[in-house]
């Protein structure tokens, strides 16, 4: 079982091995406060809060993981509330949500426009985004070509990632030399 909380074991978007996960959540938090404030819009507290809570590692946290969690805050945890500051963040661009697994990704390329494609790891459970804008592309001429208007695309690949299957090379290694 891999522990909940271990940081060392998260990934940084596109990139397996240890990383300082503070810094992706500080980065995230910024960008999204500068973009509330290009857009206009107010990163209220419970929205803040929702995307510090997705953020705490790069596995997806479900809507009723966040609900919980905001609950023992003492936050307004009405489903209502929480799927509303869902709602805003995923239109502001700040999570993706990971449709197959029914959670929710903070994004950390929330700054450019682009589609949510993902490598999800059938062993840690984390998810990094697959960041390969060129298959949009061609997923929406390929569509064309048969009269389909693409409006929905989901793509999420499944796998071992990075660190995982060095781990199990390790793991194969000291097998074979004990
Ligand atoms: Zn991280
Ligand atoms: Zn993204
Ligand atoms: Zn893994």
């Amino acid at each position: 079982m891999t522990k909940l909380h271990s940081h060392q074991h998260d990934h940084d978007a596109g990139h397996a091995h240890d990383h300082n996960h503070n810094h992706c959540i500080d980065t995230a938090l910024a960008t999204a406060e500068t973009l509330c404030i290009e857009q206009g819009q107010r990163l209220t507290k419970v929205r803040r809060r929702a995307l510090e809570l997705i953020w705490e590692s790069h596995r997806p946290l479900g809507a009723y993981q966040l609900l919980a969690k905001l609950a023992e805050e003492g936050f307004n945890s009405a489903p209502p509330t929480v799927y509303r500051a869902l709602d805003f963040l995923l239109a502001a661009g700040l999570i993706h949500k990971v449709e197959s697994m029914n959670a929710y990704l903070g994004c950390a390329h929330a700054d450019r426009a682009h589609k949510g494609y993902f490598l999800i790891c059938d062993e840690c459970h984390n998810v990094m985004e697959f960041d390969y804008q060129d298959i949009h592309a061609a997923l929406i001429a390929k569509a064309a070509k048969q009269g389909f208007e693409l409006r929905a695309e989901t793509i999420e690949l499944t796998g071992l990632c990075a660190d995982c299957k060095a781990k199990a090379t390790d793991a194969a290694a000291v097998g074979t030399s004990a």
